[in-house]
């Protein structure tokens, strides 16, 4: 018997509880894998809280990303006592996620815990950090470096900004972080910013092609602060764009495009393919310091995720949290 939080639904609603699960329950796969931790991403919280149509089979147990210890595995890259961690793959969508002491998963879904990290240290990263180094990843293929100039991070005081703001600032690159949490701003700061704007700076809509500033970005907002960013590029400047927090809208002009050879670049982590996920893993082991990451996560128990998903998408969660599903 293990623990899980379970998504279900009848024909008026749908809810999220903690239940007793027993292990026959479990989906078909050839990895088991005793989890450790799991945490609570942006799209957990849509799936938890039903406010999006997040999960696509019920009952559903969610959690897009887990760490653990394999129990048992016929897939030849696995046996029990390997350390492993899972990002996306439709994981807490469509097949049984994180938030839970016990999964089965597909052996080719799986990376292997880098030595560089603790289990708790890879979920305080987790997809959210993962996602944030696709980012970095996509702007330095583009050509984006330090010298070039200024890097905005938009969403700046949740799971990804954090992650993109500690990874940048430590590669050198200047960062300018925006958030609708100027209170927060000594911390954006302690991660590595340089500068902290206002997101209402960026929230309003502007002109097809604003003041030349930003030679990379990282958003996460989307909508009407994705087109202003875009806006504000330099010429030849790039932009990442990864989320949908501010609305999934793009009310944007082809100026900053064709006249600026500004670069929009997509990021997805979900089915991105595995050899770049160990590169991802890879460059987050030799580029994130760890002091960042005790800064921008804590831990919750298994008990405390659902409540702390409703918080997550009211906007008061501050940086990454970890689930320890064992506590
Ligand atoms: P968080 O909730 O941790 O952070 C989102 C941040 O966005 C908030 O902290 C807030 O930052 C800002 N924000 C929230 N609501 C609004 C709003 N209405 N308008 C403008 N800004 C807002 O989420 P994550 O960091 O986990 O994820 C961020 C986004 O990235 C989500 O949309 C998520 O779905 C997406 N994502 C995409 C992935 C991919 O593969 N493409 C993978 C992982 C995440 P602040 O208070 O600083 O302004």
């Amino acid at each position: 018997m293990f623990q899980a939080i379970v998504i279900d639904k009848d024909s008026e609603r749908q809810w999220a509880e903690l239940k007793t699960l027993d292990e026959s329950q479990l989906p078909p796969g050839d990895v088991t894998v005793r989890v450790s931790h799991s945490t609570l991403n942006y799209k957990d919280g849509l799936a938890i809280t039903g406010r999006s149509p997040v999960v696509r089979k019920f009952p559903m147990v969610p959690g897009i990303d887990l760490v653990g210890e394999v129990e048992s595995s016929s897939h030849p890259d696995y046996q029990a006592g390997d350390w492993v961690i899972l990002n996306g793959w439709g994981v807490g969508e469509s097949h049984w996620g994180g938030l839970a002491q016990k999964a089965r998963l597909n052996g080719h879904w799986l990376v292997p815990l880098p030595q560089a990290f603790t289990p708790q240290q890879a979920m305080a990263i987790g997809t959210a950090g993962y996602t944030a180094m696709l980012c970095v990843l996509a702007l330095e293929r583009q050509g984006v470096r330090p010298e070039h100039g200024e890097i905005v991070v938009t969403g700046a005081a949740g799971g990804v900004g954090s992650v993109a703001i500690a990874l940048l600032a430590q590669l050198g690159y200047r960062v300018v972080a925006v958030t609708g949490r100027p209170g927060d701003a000594d911390y954006l700061q302690q991660l590595g910013a340089v500068e902290v704007l206002d997101r209402a700076l960026f929230s309003a809509p502007g002109k097809p092609l604003a003041k030349e500033r930003w030679a990379g970005a990282v958003d996460v907002v989307g909508s009407q602060v994705l087109a202003n960013v875009c806006a504000s590029t330099r010429y030849r400047g790039v932009v990442t764009a990864c989320g949908l927090a501010g609305g999934m809208d793009l009310p944007a002009t082809v100026a900053p495009f064709i006249l600026r050879g500004v670069t929009l670049v997509g990021i997805d982590s979900v089915m991105c393919p595995r050899e770049e996920r160990l590169v991802a893993w890879q460059r987050l082991a030799s580029d994130l310091k760890l002091d960042k990451l005790g800064l921008l996560s804590h831990d919750i128990g298994l008990g405390q995720a659902i409540e702390t998903a409703h918080q997550l998408l009211q906007g008061t969660v501050r940086g990454r949290v970890v689930v320890d599903v064992n506590a």
